[in-house]
């Protein structure tokens, strides 16, 4: 099987094992006649499928008793709203720390909801860096602190887990699983599936009971039911039809990340990919990275060339050689390598050789 190294920001590379596993039990799930996805969800087939996954997420993270993992629909960007909606009532107040274009939407998305406070907005050093956090604004009593650890478009990250009051919500869509996290620092921790988790479809919602108690503005009736934390947990997520599909598939990545010997191992592994992307970035003149070097992504890594009109022939020419995806976003422009998990070592040797021979044909 012919397979690229793709280095697409989301829907991202799946790991290899994992595509033949979805090969081999297509049209057959373990002699059942049945592929996963034509399964009723609430057969005893797919509930063993879906608690499987549920138990080897809770395994790799150490996820407490007192948190539920919900397996929800509408993306990270359903939980811009599902986050005030379920924590707060509009007149409330909550803090977001905005670092990048994911937390300026989540920011948009939230101000519908709650009265949203921003801490501080990177915009003023165009989100290469983030001042420490005596310099941000927080409220007296918000009901939540909002932030993204890792902008996957500017491709910066907050290196640390920011103290406050207030509980902790995260979006860790592009860092979920490559590396250790501490789950009690958080109150929700939320990842959409389709870069380290699966393929897309599937938003994975780690709350606490706690803030599962939390009245939010549903005394008002105004929270979709799929939206409800406590419904939906209630219901083992499965109020209505869940991603089937997704899910199981979350599962089998699940399953490969213990066989690698779980998240402590794809961590080194993801930093020795990263620095050996960002050495090759440094020690050259013609590629660039604006990001102060603390704050720099270790998975979605941007990279500008010295002439912008070399673009395309760079994009061409790393597409012939199987390294697809490679295309900037185009709020930032030039490059974006994005290597999560599933991305082969060999993948970004690849890519470090190909930007080799580029700068000395074009340089
Ligand atoms: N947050 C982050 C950090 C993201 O990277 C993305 C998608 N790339 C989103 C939110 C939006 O996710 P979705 O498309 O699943 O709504």
């Amino acid at each position: 099987m012919k397979r690229a190294y793709n280095f697409s920001p989301g829907p991202a590379m799946l790991p290899g094992p994992v595509i033949e596993r979805l090969r081999e039990e297509a049209g057959d799930w373990h002699g059942t006649g049945m592929a996963a996805m034509e399964m009723g969800h609430r057969s005893a087939e797919f509930s063993s499928i879906a608690e499987k996954a549920e138990t080897d997420l809770r395994d790799l993270l150490s996820i407490p008793d007192s948190y539920k993992v919900l397996f929800m629909q509408g993306g990270a960007t359903a939980q811009f709203a599902a986050v005030p909606m379920n924590l707060c009532a509009p007149d409330e107040t909550a803090d977001y720390l905005v670092t990048g274009y994911w937390s300026r939407m989540a920011v948009k998305e939230g101000a519908r909801f709650c009265h949203a406070n921003i801490v501080l907005d990177t915009a003023d050093n165009g989100d290469t860096s983030i001042p420490e956090a005596d310099r941000w604004h927080l409220s007296d009593q918000a009901a939540f602190f909002h932030y993204v650890d890792n902008e996957t478009i500017g491709g910066l990250r907050l290196p640390t887990v920011p103290v406050t009051e207030a509980p902790l919500v995260v979006d860790m869509s592009s860092s979920i699983l490559t590396e250790p996290i501490k789950v009690e620092d958080y109150g929700v921790i939320y990842a959409g599936a389709q870069k380290n988790i699966g393929p897309a479809g599937l938003t994975i919602v780690i709350v606490s009971d706690e803030l599962l108690d939390r009245k939010g503005n549903d005394k008002k009736g105004a929270i979709p039911s799929v939206l409800d934390y406590r419904r939906m947990a209630n219901a083992g997520s499965m109020l209505n039809t869940p991603p089937t599909f997704s899910w199981y598939a979350a599962g089998l990545v699940f399953e490969w990340l213990k066989a690698q010997g779980g998240v402590e191992k794809m961590a080194a592994r993801n930093r020795a990919k990263a620095d050996r992307l960002y050495r090759a970035i440094d020690d050259s003149d013609f590629y660039a990275n604006p990001v102060a070097t603390k704050y720099r992504s270790m998975v979605n890594i941007p990279f500008m060339l010295a002439d912008e009109n070399l673009d395309a022939l760079f994009l061409e020419q790393a597409a012939e050689r199987g390294l697809t995806s490679l295309k900037g976003h185009r709020s930032v422009g030039g490059m974006r390598a994005s290597i999560y998990n599933s991305m082969p070592d060999e993948g970004v040797d690849a890519l470090v050789e190909f930007m080799g021979e580029f700068e000395c044909t074009n340089g």
